[in-house]
């Protein structure tokens, strides 16, 4: 059985604050004994629940480790009780890089859990989280956005879980407990490998995000980010009283009919706006071919009434690309 090189320099059983790293030997031209360190801080006070949240699972997705940075600098261990693992920059080489994947080995850290101990790089992140900080949460919250080619309406999410209902209930009252100005129960197109789907068969409480995207953020989704990270510490019981909840639009993902794939490349036209309501059949964007002037777009339409809760961001668009997101309101 292979042993995972990450070292962590913290103590996880220690109360107070603690800012260290996990790291990981990467031998390489330019540094022969050398390694990545991955930032991570520890705050824990007493016994109480384990909460671990996670950004920068993908690298060029930003609300996630911007929250969670300014959590680590600001909240006290008298505030709680419990612990706080807080790994804003998961996959640490891919958001050096801007990039969604490693740059390392190109690796999507998102399509790898559980990892392996002795693969490469992003195998060995992926590992040792499964491995190591997994067994200590209780609740595990992953911020995503949509990243430089993605854009979402502000929604936490949970997923479906058919084979254990009770564990969804927990997973969906702690996305609800998030508040994010929408609520969505999502369906992944390509769940194999996710820190969702690992969390979630250990039987775990797991949240995940999509605040926003474009590959920055904005004042209004990092405020989100911030501000549901603290209900969920409140939801379990970390930080003391009642989630102040607002309003949450409500969202469903039921199908493949929600996702409206893009079957050219060209230039695109989006006929709405982020978090408009469509009916079926209404043009949501046209493609236009790249070669040449007088030739009549492509138009793509929706497949159900909904809204529209993605869309693809830069202004070009490829076969294959996801063009948008139409998501059923429940409310
Ligand atoms: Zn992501």
């Amino acid at each position: 059985m292979a042993i995972n090189p990450i070292s962590c320099s913290l103590d996880f059983d220690q109360d107070g604050v603690q800012h260290g790293h996990l790291k990981l030997p990467y031998s390489r031209d330019d540094s022969a004994w050398g390694a990545i360190l991955i930032p991570i801080t520890v705050i824990k006070n007493g016994d109480g629940p384990t909460a671990l949240f996670t950004g920068g699972n993908h690298g060029d997705e930003y609300e996630g480790p911007v929250a969670l940075l300014d959590m680590a600098l600001n909240l006290e261990p008298s505030e709680i009780s419990g612990r706080v693992i807080l790994l804003p920059m998961m996959n640490y080489p891919a958001v050096r890089g801007g990039r969604r994947t490693s740059p390392i080995d190109g690796g999507n850290l998102n399509r790898l859990f559980p990892g392996k101990p002795d693969g490469t790089i992003t195998q060995k992140i992926a590992d040792y989280v499964t491995t190591t900080l997994l067994p200590l949460a209780d609740v595990i919250a992953d911020l995503h956005s949509g990243g430089k080619t993605l854009e979402f309406v502000p929604y936490a999410a949970s997923h479906r879980l058919p084979q254990d209902p009770a564990l969804e209930a927990r997973c969906t009252a702690a996305m609800q407990a998030f508040n994010a100005p929408y609520s969505m129960i999502m369906l992944e197109l390509d769940a194999v490998g996710m820190l969702d789907t690992e969390a979630e068969a250990r039987g775990k409480i797991f949240v995940t995000t999509e605040l926003g995207g474009g590959g920055s953020t904005t004042p209004q989704t990092v405020a989100v980010a911030k501000r549901g990270l603290r209900n969920i510490l409140q939801h379990v019981g970390i930080l003391p009283g009642k989630v102040a909840m607002k309003e949450s639009f409500q969202l469903d993902m039921p199908d493949e009919r929600c996702f409206v794939t893009s079957e050219h490349a060209g230039m695109l036209e989006f006929m709405v706006e982020l978090g408009a309501s469509v009916r079926e059949g209404d043009i949501i964007a046209r493609v236009y071919d790249l070669d040449r002037s007088g030739w009549r777009p492509v138009e793509y339409t929706a497949y159900r009434d909904g809204v529209v809760a993605g869309r693809h961001y830069p202004g070009l668009v490829q076969s294959g690309d996801t063009l948008a997101v139409i998501a059923v309101p429940q409310n």
